[in-house]
Formats: structure tokens, sequence, C-alpha cells
């Protein structure tokens, strides 16, 4: 079966062809510059490359048949028609409360991925745009939106709400929702495969640590808290968001230099996190590297991300009463051991101890706590555009 999932952005879409029966990438890329003066890229094994090539691309509509013009070119294509695209699944940002799970896209569907908008008013109507033009282009293809939401849906209210006038949850939907969802309930299936135990059985606590981070609290498959909130700007520090703060700071800050709310938003958003502690960079690769020449800055901004992180694992420990693995994955989780031991320094009294030699190790499934560690601690690659895939695949079927 050829799942297509899409990724579609502002002014970008990144897309893959793949088969989730076997997790086989067919053909991936990306198309850049949407609008503006398009760049199209293209990746197949065994085929030429596109690299950043100009193709005219006014909408998505070009974009999305720049794809399907690459996919099926008799000479570097990896489908001979259209015809073998069973399926096309849509990541789409923001699914609020009426998504639960993964869902067939019908009209009704859309009016309500509309109304979610105003949750995400940056990302759901691209994703909508990216939809209406495949949809067009493709109108005999079942088409699936996967939520990043969808799987935090399952959190208990007292994980949810916020302590504020409930009028503001009732009237305005203010309460967490939770992000990376796809990412989560991926790793967390590949951890009971790993741990060869059935997903009900299981408590875990998965760290997707990248440009953007979130830790989830897993149990018997199921999200029942998770560090982002109303927005993806609450939970850990991260690459140049703040997390969560003293919301105090704000008047303070606005009063003393005059900042209206949105200069205030852009300076938590664009300008804080690990960036803006360290002084440095909001890539982990450039703290390390400043760390280890002595800069004392870019070595507090690595030691309160690990910190922050490692407050979530144990707070989501006592949530679930009890823990049996804790995850890392995505680029910071995947690839800095520096990261990951820091995480778990001082967790051995909960029964977590990290194996050094083990964690020398990057962007590979496998176990990095010792042998006798009751807690095991996973290294899992994260594969949401798999998890898209397969949601599509079980849906369509
Ligand atoms: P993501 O958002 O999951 O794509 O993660 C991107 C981030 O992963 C980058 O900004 C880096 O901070 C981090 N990263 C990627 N490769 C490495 C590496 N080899 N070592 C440390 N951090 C890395």
């Amino acid at each position: 079966m050829n799942i297509l999932v899409i990724n579609a952005g502002s002014s970008s879409l990144k897309y893959q062809l793949l088969d989730p029966e076997n997790g086989v990438l067919l053909a991936k890329g990306l198309c850049e510059r949407i609008g503006i003066d398009g760049k199209f890229t293209y990746k197949a094994e065994g085929k030429n490359t596109l690299d950043a090539v100009d193709v005219a691309m006014p909408t998505h509509s070009e974009a999305i048949q720049a794809v399907l013009n690459a996919l099926t070119d008799k000479e570097n294509g990896v489908v001979s028609s259209m015809a073998e695209i069973d399926a096309v699944g849509h990541r789409v940002v923001h699914g609020g409360e009426k998504f639960a799970s993964s869902v067939v896209i019908t009209d009704e569907v859309m009016a309500a991925i509309e109304e979610c908008n105003p949750l995400a008013p940056l990302h759901n109507p691209a994703n909508i745009i990216g939809i209406r033009a495949c949809q067009s282009l493709m109108p005999a293809t079942p088409m699936v939106a996967v939520f990043d939401t969808a799987f935090h849906q399952t959190m208990p209210p007292a994980a949810y709400m916020y302590a504020l006038p409930y009028a503001y949850y009732e009237n305005d939907k203010v309460r967490r929702y939770g992000f990376h969802g796809t990412s989560h309930k991926y790793v967390a299936g590949r951890a009971a495969a790993m741990l060869g135990r059935p997903i009900e059985e299981l408590k875990l606590i998965s760290c997707h640590l990248g440009n953007g981070s979130s830790i989830t609290a897993v149990s018997g498959g199921k999200s029942v808290d998770t560090s982002m909130g109303f927005t993806p700007l609450a939970g850990v520090p991260m690459g140049t968001r703040s997390g969560d703060l003293d919301a105090g700071i704000l008047q303070y800050l606005m009063n003393k230099y005059q900042m209206g709310i949105d200069e205030m938003l852009n300076v938590l958003n664009k300008k804080s996190g690990v960036e803006g502690l360290s002084c440095v960079s909001s890539d982990f690769r450039d703290l390390e590297s400043a760390a280890g020449k002595g800069d004392a800055k870019a070595a507090l901004a690595q030691e309160k991300f690990a910190y922050e992180v490692r407050k979530y694992v144990g707070a989501y420990a006592a949530a679930m009463g009890g823990v049996d693995a804790v995850i890392f994955t995505a680029g910071v989780g995947e690839n800095d051991k520096a990261i990951r031991s820091m995480v778990c320094r001082g967790l051995e009294y909960m029964g977590l101890k990290l194996d050094a030699g083990a964690n020398d190790v990057r962007g590979k499934e496998t176990v990095i706590s010792t042998a006798d560690s009751k807690v095991k601690v996973l290294l899992i690659p994260t594969n949401e555009e798999l998890m898209i895939a397969m949601d599509t695949a079980a849906l369509v079927k």
C-alpha cells in the first residue's frame, strides 16, 4: 500500500511516499517558497535527486502537482501512475476537542477543522490549503487528517484544565491540548514492541526533545498528561521558546520596556529558551561545543534544559504512580548523549540507571539503561510520517 504523507505549511510543503506495511520510504522531498519563487526537492533511492530546483508554484496546487509529477515521472519516479497512490495522510496541527483520533476527510470534517483555526491560526489554515489542493488534483483518492493534538485528548480534566475561571474553558476552550501527539504515539508503540509487553500494561514517559520539546506521560497506551499546553509555548525550555514561566513576568517586562503583547510573545517564542539563556545558539550542538570551551552560559542553558526535563520525568512518574520506561526521541533526544545523561542524573533513586556505554549512540532504536535498571531507558528515533501513513492506511482499508 502506498500512502502519500503531506505536511503543508503556509509557504512550504513536506511530502513522503511510503508503504506503512513494511515501513519502506519510496520518496520524499520538499516544496519551498510557495507563492514566491518555488523551489522543489525530491529524493528517491537509486533515482536522480532534485535539490531546490526552480519550479513555478504560485499556489499549493502547483506544489502538489510538482510532487505528483515527480512521483510518477517515467525515469525518476517511484510509481507508474497516480492510481498507485492509495491514500493521502495530511498532518493537521490542531483538532481541538473535536478530534481524539485520525479521521477520513469529509466535508463535515473540513468544516470542523476550520472551526479549530482560531486555536492554531498560523498552522491550521495552511494545512487546510494543502488538503484542498490535494482534493482538487486527486478527487478519487481518500484523504485522512492526522492531528498533533489528538493523542492527548485522553488526558483527564485534572491534567488538561487550567486553574482559571471555568467560563474560559466553557466559552473559549482554554485548556491544555498538547502537541507532538503523532510522535509520542509512535514512540510509545515502538517502546511496547521493544519491551515485548502489551502497551496496555505499560507506564511510559516520552521525551520528545528537538527544536520544540514536549514530555508526555503515557499510561496504558493513552496520553494522561503532557508538558505543552494551550499552545506549544508551554513546558520545558526549547530552542528559542521559554517554556513555563510566571505570567507576572509579562506585566513587569511589558511595563518596564513599553512592550505590547505581540512583542512580548515574540520574545518568549523566538528569543528565549536555550538560545536566550546561552546567548550562543538554539542548536544543542553549538551549546555543547561552546560549553566544552568553557562558556558558562552555554553550560547553564544545557543544565537548565536537562533539569526541567528531569523534573517532568519525576512529575509524570508521580502522576502515573510509577514508570516502566523513559523514552528519548527527536533531534536532541536521539543525538545528544550528554543531554540524555544529564536528564537521567540523580534518578537512580527511582530505579533508573543509565548505561554510559550503551548511551554512547546516536539515532538508533536501542536500550540505553543497564541490565538491572528497573526503569528502562529507550532511545527511539521518531517517525511521524510513518505514524501518519499507518493511521491513514488503517482508516482507508
Ligand atoms: P528536531 O526539531 O527534532 O528536528 O531537532 C532539531 C534539533 O536537534 C537541532 O536544533 C539540534 O539542537 C538538535 N540536534 C540535531 N543533531 C544533533 C546532534 N548530533 N547533537 C546534538 N543535538 C543535535
